[in-house]
């Protein structure tokens, strides 16, 4: 019997009634002849709520019980659905992540998953049962709980899929799919048909949250295709997989936003081997991301480094970054956030010209100043202010055509 995985994300399973909903359609899969695996996320807004009391008890609360807690928001959601198809009278079982095997490291709140050992749910699928496994979680080998970081159910979907070698992998959501960008930045935004592994990876790396990004990874290193669709109606979604020679007929496949940016820039940096070095290996002790950067024309012996980082960040990264300007003797440095990441990707870029050049254009026409650019093999990244965001991803979506 083909098997299917599905995963149903949080506001797909956000009440009773959207519950019922999932239940139902789990079962239709089920009784048009599949086996089913379905991965739930925690119930819309639970996720948050669990951080919020955390914090409410501590502001450090410790990453190793942060796990325990929130692993128990895909805990319920897993017991209602099984419960769900139960009443609708089909036969469902509810396992945790430890449950259905799945074997991360022990870094706590983004954990990796280093295996799967999925017995039981073989066990229960033998069984014509349909297996609900909870989404986000596993357990060190030592048995502790950890979780996957946020968005982190796509993964356990993406990882049960290719561990199960599943037939299809369907990722359901509250919108029809993957757009040209958000829909809620671009009201024309259109869904996309297919869409490379190479792609979703820089969108979702870039401000798409549709999917999490390191399950777009974990896809692309076990080639897992998957369709991203809506759990509110029959809609075909998009189709993810490994690059088709077509596919780089098209220039640009979509655009990306990433708010809550801040810009560090700091002043009479020493023009000389080691500095940069000095200050980047300080921030990457504190487990700060760096993107952009970007390094002046030297002047009389120094220049200006600027880099952004996210804005969660800048004060965990302060008394660091202080010390290695200091040991370094560089100038001032300078904190700004309020600052918005937008990105084109597509793989047609490797072979047409001229994308920077009407990505600009465009930005200028709206009078929205450009403070960096960073560019990779399929993608033209700039930084802007925050503030005209959604303004700018308007104008570059309609200069680049992309409703058409
Ligand atoms: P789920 O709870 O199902 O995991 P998410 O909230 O994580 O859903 O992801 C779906 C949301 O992603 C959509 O509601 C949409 O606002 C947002 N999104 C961001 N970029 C895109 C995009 N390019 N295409 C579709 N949705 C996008
Ligand atoms: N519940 C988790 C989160 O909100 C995981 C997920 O929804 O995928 O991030
Ligand atoms: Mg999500």
């Amino acid at each position: 019997m083909p098997l299917i995985v599905q995963k149903y994300g949080g506001t797909s399973v956000g009440t009773s009634e959207r519950i019922r909903n999932v239940a139902r359609r789990i079962l239709e899969t089920q009784r048009a002849g599949n086996s089913v695996v379905a991965v739930v996320s925690a119930m819309s807004g639970v996720t948050d709520s669990l951080i919020q009391l955390a914090q409410e008890i501590t502001p450090q609360p410790t990453d190793r019980e942060m796990d325990a807690l929130l692993a128990t928001g895909e805990q319920t959601a897993t017991a209602l659905t099984a419960m769900a198809i139960n009443a609708l009278g089909g036969h469902a079982v509810p396992l945790t992540g430890w449950q259905a095997g799945i074997i991360t490291d022990s870094l706590h709140t983004k954990a990796k998953i280093h295996d799967i050992v999925p017995s039981h749910i073989h066990e229960y699928l033998q069984k014509g049962t349909i297996v609900v496994v909870a989404g986000f979680q596993g357990q060190t080998a030592t048995g502790q709980i950890t979780t996957l970081g946020r968005g982190g159910s796509d993964l356990t979907a993406i990882a049960i899929a290719a561990a199960l070698k599943a037939e299809l992998c369907e990722i359901y959501t509250d919108v029809d799919g993957i757009f040209t960008c958000d829909p809620r930045v671009v009201p024309k935004a259109k869904k996309i048909e297919v869409i490379a592994y190479d792609e979703l990876l820089e969108m979702a790396s870039s401000g798409s949250k549709v999917m999490q990004s390191r399950s777009v990874e974990f896809a692309k290193k076990f080639n897992v295709p998957f369709e991203v669709r809506s759990s509110f109606n029959n809609n075909r979604g998009t189709v993810v997989k490994e690059e088709t020679p077509g596919m780089e007929d098209v220039v640009i496949r979509g655009v990306s936003v990433e708010k809550n940016q801040a810009k560090v820039t700091i002043s009479h940096v020493p023009d000389r081997p080691g500095s940069a070095s000095h200050i980047f290996n300080t921030l990457s002790e504190t487990n700060v991301v760096v993107d952009v950067i970007i390094q002046n024309v030297s002047e009389s012996g120094t220049t200006d480094i600027s880099f952004t980082i996210n804005e969660d960040d800048l004060e965990k990264m302060g008394p660091a970054l202080d010390s290695a300007v200091a040991a370094i003797g560089a100038g001032k440095v300078a904190k700004r956030n309020g600052i918005a990441k937008l990105s084109v990707v597509g793989i047609g870029m490797r072979s047409h010209s001229g994308v920077a050049a009407k990505l600009f254009e465009a930005l200028s026409r709206g009078g929205i100043n450009i403070q960096m650019i960073s560019t990779s093999e399929i993608k033209i990244a700039v930084i802007i202010d925050e503030s005209l965001a959604a303004k700018a991803a308007n104008l570059v979506h309609d200069a680049f055509h992309l409703e058409n």
